[in-house]
Formats: structure tokens, C-alpha cells, sequence
């Protein structure tokens, strides 16, 4: 990119998927959410593509879950308790 350019860029690391990039390419991400309050802190950042992938919405986040449990390659009955449980880890109990 700047090859050239003798401008010492500051580089980060991605807290979702643990790549490394630039400072000005990077979103904050402060996890308590107040982004002003900037004495003595330090910020957490993301990609682009991971901060993308935290607005999805939850039906997105649902079909990643199932990739996680590997849904294929357990019984049903198992399936449906593990992925329950991950919900409900996750989104809290759900009210029928
Ligand atoms: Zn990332």
C-alpha cells in the first residue's frame, strides 16, 4: 500500500478473528460501550468484516451456532439438547 512511506503504522489485532491490521483500519470496540471515556483504557478492536459480522442479526447468528454444534454429525435428540442449551446460554431462557 504505502510502501514507500516511512509513516511507522501502528497496528492492531482483531478480537473476533485474531488477524492483524493497520490502527485506521481497525473499528474500536469497547466493550462497556462508552467510547468518550477514554482516560486509561484500552481499546479492543475488530476488522471490518468481524464489526460487519456483529450487526448481523440474531437469525444469522442462529445458523453460524449450528456450524459450531456441527449439526450433522450427532443424533437428533443430542442435536436438539446441545443446541438448545447453547441458545439458552446465549439469549437466555426462551418463553414458550
Ligand atoms: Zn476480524
Amino acid at each position: 500500500m504505502w510502501g514507500s512511506r516511512k509513516t511507522k503504522q501502528e497496528s492492531v489485532t482483531c478480537i473476533a478473528c485474531g488477524c492483524s491490521l493497520p490502527r485506521s483500519e481497525a473499528r474500536e470496540y469497547d466493550k462497556y460501550g462508552d467510547r468518550w471515556e477514554r482516560a486509561g483504557k484500552e481499546f479492543e478492536h475488530l476488522c471490518k468484516a468481524c464489526d460487519h459480522d456483529l450487526c448481523h442479526q440474531p437469525r444469522d447468528e442462529l445458523e453460524g451456532l449450528l456450524v459450531e454444534i456441527d449439526a450433522g454429525s450427532h443424533s437428533q435428540a443430542e442435536f436438539l439438547s446441545w443446541y438448545s442449551a447453547l441458545v439458552e446460554e446465549r439469549y437466555g431462557t426462551i418463553e414458550e
